[in-house]
């Protein structure tokens, strides 16, 4: 004998045979709005692609002699254009510790600043995969600080630490020395300055930037090159937007697999660090 189905079961069953119909379509609910109002949807549609970043940055982004924004990131966004077919990039350069509300705020499409990928960060921005690995580490002052081997070692009360704001650096050095004095810039020369001057004992930053700028002050200065943190750089968009984050995954796989992304971090002077932290 075959049973019918309960009246409530029936309705169940229709309504789920609906939903089936509608995926087998190819239209699951909400799947067109979300493509609609997705930032590469939009931005190919104005022609133009508007990326925050924080133009002190070297090498991924900065102003040359010459006034002219380059870096990395600016060469990787050039990339992006091609890739989208739009018109040009439009550059908003605003201070690291606004640049997440500027992205929530729609003022930009994406960050493409050095920006290093956290989790907490990721409860408020989607991010891309990474496009370069490093990690933080420390400009140390010879005249406050010559005996201090290690971060654990700023940790007291008399250690005075520098950060840019808003950035890893800062995050870190508040977990890692809350009893030290924390003064933070809004630029990393402003920082970089401090301990040069011998008015902070070190300035917890990206590697290549800390490098660089105890290449401008070997004399007062001295790098301690254990990592502290590991900062895998990613695209950052706003959140609910597959589209975007799947696009942005696409692109970076090609420039990965046919040589771009070496070329890149090659005319930049830059090493990504790949697996391990270096
Ligand atoms: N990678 C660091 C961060 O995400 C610093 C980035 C920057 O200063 N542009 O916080």
């Amino acid at each position: 004998m075959v049973r019918s189905p309960r009246p409530g079961r029936r309705r169940l069953l229709l309504a789920l045979g609906g939903v089936l119909a509608l995926a087998a379509c190819g239209a699951p609910p909400g799947g067109l709005d979300l493509w609609k109002s997705s930032t590469i949807r939009q931005a190919k549609e104005r022609g133009r692609l508007i990326v925050a970043l924080e133009p002190e940055f070297r090498p991924f982004e900065y102003i040359d002699e010459g006034g002219n924004l380059v870096g990395f990131d600016v060469d990787l966004c050039e990339i992006l254009r091609q890739e989208l077919n739009v018109e040009r990039v439009e550059f908003l350069r605003v201070n690291f510790d606004v640049i997440i509300s500027t992205l929530l705020s729609g003022e930009a499409d994406l960050i493409v600043s050095g920006m290093t990928a956290l989790p907490e960060r990721a409860l408020r921005v989607s991010y891309s995969d990474p496009y370069f690995h490093t990690v933080t580490c420390l400009l140390v002052s010879r005249e406050r600080a010559a005996d201090v081997r290690s971060v654990a070692e700023l940790d007291r009360p008399e250690r005075v630490v520098a950060v840019k704001q808003g950035t890893t650096g800062e995050i870190a050095a508040r977990k890692r020395c809350p009893r030290a004095r924390l003064v933070s810039f809004p630029t990393e020369n402003a920082a970089a300055l401090e301990v040069a001057s011998g008015r902070a004992d070190a300035f917890l930053y990206d590697k290549k930037s800390v490098e660089q700028h105890h290449a401008r002050h070997p004399d007062t200065t001295f790098l301690i090159l254990d990592p502290v943190t590991v900062e895998p750089y990613a695209i950052a968009c706003r959140k609910g937007d597959p589209d975007t984050v799947a696009w942005l995954n696409l692109v970076l796989h090609h420039l990965r697999r046919d040589g771009r992304l070496e070329e890149l971090y090659a005319k930049h002077g830059l090493e990504d660090s790949g697996d391990g932290p270096r």
